[in-house]
C-alpha cells in the first residue's frame, strides 16, 4: 500500500480540497504502512514464550465457547462475583472474579490465543476470524500475602531522563499468594465450565515480581512505628503535618481494584488534616 485516492464523494476531482485530502491520505498511508512493518519486524522477533499470555499472580483461565459472547467494541466486563472474597477454605484471602475487558486484536493474538495454535499461518488467521468474539477470559486480582522479601527501593546506578533514581523491584510475591491464586483459578475454570466452554487454556500462578498496576504498601500503613510508615489517620509516624493520601498506604490490594479504596482513604485522610489544622 503506498498511496490512497480520496473516498470522499463530494470532493470535486482536481479541485484544492482533494489534493488536500489525498495529500493527508496518501501520508496516512505511509504511517499505516510504516507501523505495519514495524509491527511485523517486531512480532517475528517474539520468543515462543513472549508469544504465551502474561501470567500474573492472579487466578485467570480463558475459555472458547460455542456462541459469540462479545460485540468486541467493548468495554466488556459484564459479570462479576464477590462469592470467593472471603473464608475460603484452606487459603488466605481471596477476591472478586469478572470476565475481563474487550482486547484489541493484536492483544488477543499476543495473549490469548490457545497455546498449541500456531502463531502464523492459515490455522492462525481462522481461528482469530471465528472465535474473536467467542473467546472469555475470567480473572480476578487476589488479596496478595504482604512479604518483606517484595520491595521497591531507588536504583543505585540508573536514573531518569531528568536525573531522578528509577524505582528498582526485588523479590517475589509470597508462596501464600500462589495459594490463594491456584484456588482462585479453579473458580475460573469452575464457571467457565458451566458457561458451556469448550476448550480452557491458561498457565497456573508462580511465584513472581508483583508489579503491575496495582502498587501498594511502600508507606504501608499501621501502629507500629517500625513496621509502618504511616499511622491510621495515614499521617506519617512522628510527624504533625505530613500525612499521606495514596495507594502507598494499602497494606494489601485487597483483592479488588484499588481506586475506590485510595478516594474513601483519601477523603477521610483531608477530613483529619481539617480537624487538625
Ligand atoms: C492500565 C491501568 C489500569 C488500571 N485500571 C484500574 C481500574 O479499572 N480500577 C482501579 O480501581 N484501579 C485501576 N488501576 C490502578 C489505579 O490506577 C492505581 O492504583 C491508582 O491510580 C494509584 O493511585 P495513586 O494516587 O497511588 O498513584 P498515581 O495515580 O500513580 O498518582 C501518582 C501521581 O504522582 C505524580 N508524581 C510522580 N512523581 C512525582 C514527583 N517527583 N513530583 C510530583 N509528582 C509526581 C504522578 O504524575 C501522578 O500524578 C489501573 C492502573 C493501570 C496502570
Amino acid at each position: 500500500m503506498s498511496s490512497v485516492m480520496s473516498p470522499d464523494p463530494i470532493v470535486k476531482p482536481g479541485g484544492r480540497h482533494q489534493t488536500n485530502v489525498s495529500a493527508r491520505a496518501n501520508a496516512l498511508a505511509e504511517r499505516l504502512e510504516k507501523g505495519a512493518s514495524a509491527l511485523a519486524t517486531f512480532a517475528s522477533s517474539l520468543t515462543e514464550a513472549e508469544w504465551q499470555p502474561r501470567v500474573p499472580n492472579d487466578g485467570r483461565t480463558i475459555g472458547l465457547l460455542p456462541e459469540a459472547i462479545y460485540d468486541g467494541v467493548g468495554p466488556g466486563v459484564t459479570t462479576a462475583t464477590v462469592q470467593f472474597n472471603h473464608g475460603n477454605a484452606d487459603v488466605i484471602g481471596g477476591g472478586m472474579l469478572a470476565d475481563e475487558f474487550i482486547v484489541l486484536p493484536i492483544i488477543f493474538w499476543a495473549r490469548q490465543l490457545p497455546p498449541d495454535l500456531p502463531r502464523w499461518g492459515l490455522a492462525a488467521k481462522r481461528f482469530m476470524r471465528e472465535n474473536y468474539t467467542r473467546v472469555i477470559r475470567v480473572t480476578g486480582p487476589v488479596q496478595e500475602i504482604p512479604s518483606p522479601d517484595a520491595r521497591v527501593t531507588l536504583d543505585p546506578a540508573v536514573r531518569d531522563r531528568w536525573g531522578i533514581p528509577v524505582a528498582r523491584l526485588s523479590g517475589t510475591t509470597h508462596p501464600e499468594t500462589v495459594r490463594t491464586a491456584t484456588f482462585m483459578q479453579a473458580r475460573t475454570r469452575d464457571w467457565l465450565r458451566a458457561a458451556g466452554a469448550t476448550q480452557l487454556w491458561g498457565k497456573p500462578p508462580r511465584l513472581r515480581i508483583s508489579g503491575g498496576q496495582h502498587q501498594a504498601g511502600t508507606c504501608r500503613m499501621g501502629n507500629d512505628p517500625q513496621t509502618s510508615v504511616v499511622d491510621r489517620d495515614c499521617r506519617v509516624h512522628g510527624y504533625d503535618n505530613l500525612y499521606i493520601a495514596d495507594g502507598s498506604v494499602h497494606v494489601t490490594n485487597g483483592g479488588f481494584n484499588p481506586v475506590l479504596t485510595i478516594m474513601a482513604l483519601a477523603f477521610r485522610t483531608a477530613e483529619h488534616v481539617a480537624q487538625a489544622w
